[in-house]
């Protein structure tokens, strides 16, 4: 989609610090962390803009998305656990419409 950063950075159009990339997802750093370990995930294609419009259709997609969260936090050692976020529309400070989560680890504060 013109204008979105994140089918830029998925295109290599704009750089980013890539850590996972495969046929339908990529990983790459926050450039403003909120935690000491601050890593986005992205479908590729510019599917949905936000969590509000997942359907059963996506299901296959969502769940490939949490597996490589999951192997990334092992990869990250966050032994510890982690945090997944993802907002979704305007109250939940929403910047970017191209659907992504956040994997936050390290030591997290309480949840806003
Ligand atoms: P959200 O507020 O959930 O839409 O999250 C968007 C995230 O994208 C924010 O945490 C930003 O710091 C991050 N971000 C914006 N531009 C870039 C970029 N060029 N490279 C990496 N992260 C970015
Ligand atoms: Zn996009």
């Amino acid at each position: 989609m013109d204008n979105c950063i994140f089918c830029k950075i998925a295109a290599g159009e704009i750089p980013s610090k890539k850590i996972y990339e495969d046929e339908r997802v990529m990983a790459f750093y926050d450039i403003a962390p909120a935690a000491p370990v601050h890593v986005l995930i992205i479908p590729k294609e510019h599917v949905l803009e936000s969590a509000r419009e997942i359907t059963d259709e996506h299901a296959a997609l969502i769940a490939h998305i949490y597996q490589v969260i999951a192997r990334l936090a092992d990869e990250l050692k966050l032994d510890g656990g982690y945090r997944v976020v993802t907002n979704a529309g305007p109250d939940a400070g929403q910047t970017v419409m191209h659907l992504h989560f956040h994997l936050l680890g390290g030591k997290l504060g309480p949840m806003a």
